[in-house]
């Protein structure tokens, strides 16, 4: 981590009261640690983005072009036309307030412009300048101001400081969804070159790869062997993890991060020794090597084209349907938009579990299953044997992402596994999980290390209710589904709640799993001593 991060105690100093300036004048200080790098010109240029050149968020010129009002201007009035969503969360919201609280980047900095409500009117008052009769008529009295350079450099700044986490729209009693605002804001920053690298950077790399890591076909193979042999290893059971198998019955899409980080790669090890153990007739893709999809940061179009991969290889390996693994936005990407994006995937058969025959109806459309669902499933219909105590170091606790919870409501079954594999479960207090889970502030392509004081601040609600269960239970483990959470949070919890691991959800069903044969274990997959034993492995 920086050293130039203040402490927890500094950080806590927040002031929330009110600014001296009205907020529809534009202010933005690009101070060092609040803010993520421009995108660099050769990514645009490789994703055919416009306006690709150097520049720098803290510099006066951003070198845009010419008439590049007009250009968003333009860009607004087509989506207005194109997403009614759009129109309608523009011209309902009573600023009411409720939402103005919700946001953990309010929170945690006390900028009224992380409020929800607020960060929508910056883009709002434009909208009401050139596109309502009140705004053309009363001006600032309505709300209403002109887009300005500065304005357009305030959009860069929150918008890129909103983790499109959603929590905000379950509090609106008008449902208005500020990601929404957020994703086009980001799309209209777009249209004059306005971009972040640690979102082109990844896109770029998955369209040469087909993973945002950029990790070729021929390194994807060892990779997933490095993890066959540590299963070997573990268990004395060397399983199969078969690439770009036509005819499977399933293809198996997991974020590149399972196969290349850590605490994720033990989440790997976890699905190989299911797969082995249940007898899954499965393929993973070389090419569809990445479940995430960090287009949905940019625009609808890069999203859209970064998941079209996932289903042609499935249209190609000629698989009835694909199981995905521990992701987040992969799964807003699934569950939201997919069947408007490439889909109906009518090539594809209604997803049915081969082992218990439950059907996924709710996988009807898109034929893809969260692994979370289908572990649930086999956990209820008893097609594991599981020893939890095998996690009895672990107190566990679990963090729903904010993806899987709000955009799928996945919400019990990964409880349901956790609690048939480990022995000690605490929830965090109900109004920090579930529908209301607070995001890990590092999302939608905010988790850069440029921008660590900000994702410090953002993550702290969500940090503060680990620290209630850390110092009332004893939990020492968060739990976690998706690939962001389990590299944002080591930081995050490192610096708010040390004491603190991070693992995945299969991570601790591979503990528990008794697979058929093994040899006696004396360690879990971490490579460390299971209780009773003396075992230590190199990891
Ligand atoms: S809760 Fe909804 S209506 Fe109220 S201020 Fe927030 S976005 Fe507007
Ligand atoms: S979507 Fe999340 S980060 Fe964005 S304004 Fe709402 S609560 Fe804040």
């Amino acid at each position: 981590m920086s050293e130039e991060v203040s402490t927890p105690e500094e950080l806590l100093q927040i002031d929330y009261r009110p600014p001296q300036k009205s907020w529809l004048e534009p202010t933005v200080d690009f101070r060092k640690g609040t803010y993520c790098y421009s995108a660099l010109a050769k990514h645009e240029e490789y994703l055919e983005l416009p306006n690709p050149r150097e520049w720098h968020p803290y510099e006066e010129d951003w070198k845009l072009p010419e008439n590049w009002k007009q250009i968003i201007l333009s860009g607004m009035k087509q989506r207005l036309s194109k997403y009614r969503s759009f129109q309608l969360f523009l011209d309902i919201c009573v600023r009411c307030g409720a939402c103005a609280d919700k946001c953990h980047f309010f929170i945690g900095s006390g900028d009224p412009k992380n409020m929800p409500v607020v960060r929508a009117e910056l883009l709002r008052s434009v909208y009401r300048k050139n596109f309502t009769l009140a705004g053309k008529l009363f001006g600032k009295f309505a709300g209403a101001r002109e887009l300005t350079e500065d304005v357009l450099k305030e959009w860069f700044y929150y918008f890129y400081q909103c983790t499109e986490c959603r929590r905000c729209s379950v509090f609106c009693p008008y449902g208005i969804d500020t990601c929404e605002i957020t994703m086009m804001g980001r799309e209209l920053l777009d249209l004059v070159g306005c971009n972040i690298n640690w979102i082109l950077d990844p896109a770029a790399k998955c369209y040469r790869t087909g993973n945002h890591l950029g990790v070729p076909p021929h390194a994807f193979k060892p990779t997933l062997e490095a993890a066959v042999d540590e299963v070997e290893e573990i268990t004395g059971i060397r399983v199969e993890a078969p690439i770009n198998r036509k005819g499977a019955e399933v293809l198996f899409v997991a974020p590149s991060a399972d196969y290349f980080a850590m605490p994720h790669w033990f989440t790997l090890l976890g699905y190989l020794m299911l797969f082995h153990e249940i007898g899954l007739d499965y393929t993973w893709s070389a090419y569809a090597s990445e479940g995430g999809n960090f287009g949905l940061f940019h625009s609808a179009e890069l999203a859209k084209r970064l998941n079209a991969k996932i289903y042609a290889e499935a249209e190609r390996l000629g698989v009835k349907w694909i199981l995905g693994g521990e992701c987040g936005h992969m799964w807003r990407v699934i569950h939201q938009y997919m069947d408007t994006f490439n889909g109906p995937a009518d090539f594809l058969e209604e997803p049915v579990s081969p082992i218990t025959g439950t059907r996924f109806e709710n996988a009807r459309s898109t034929k893809m299953v969260h692994i979370c669902e289908f572990t649930a499933d086999l956990i209820a219909n008893n097609k594991l044997k599981l020893d939890p105590s095998r996690n009895d170091k672990w107190k566990v606790t679990f963090h729903d992402s904010c993806n899987p919870a709000r955009a799928m409501g996945l919400i019990e079954e990964p409880r349901h596994i956790i609690k048939n594999v480990c022995n000690y479960f605490y929830e965090m207090p109900e109004n920090t999980i579930k529908e209301r889970t607070f995001c890990c502030g590092s999302g939608a392509g905010l988790g850069s290390d440029e921008n660590m004081e900000m994702r410090l601040r953002g993550g702290f609600p969500r940090a503060n209710a680990v620290k209630h269960v850390h110092e009332k239970y004893g939990v020492n483990l968060l739990a976690c589904i998706c690939a962001i959470d389990k590299a944002a949070f080591p930081p995050l919890l490192g610096y708010w709640v040390p004491g603190m691991e991070v693992g995945g959800v299969h991570e601790l069903v591979g503990n528990a799993l008794v697979v058929k044969d093994e040899k006696e274990r004396t360690t879990d997959l971490r490579g460390e001593a299971l209780k009773g034993t003396e075992g230590k492995r190199d990891v």
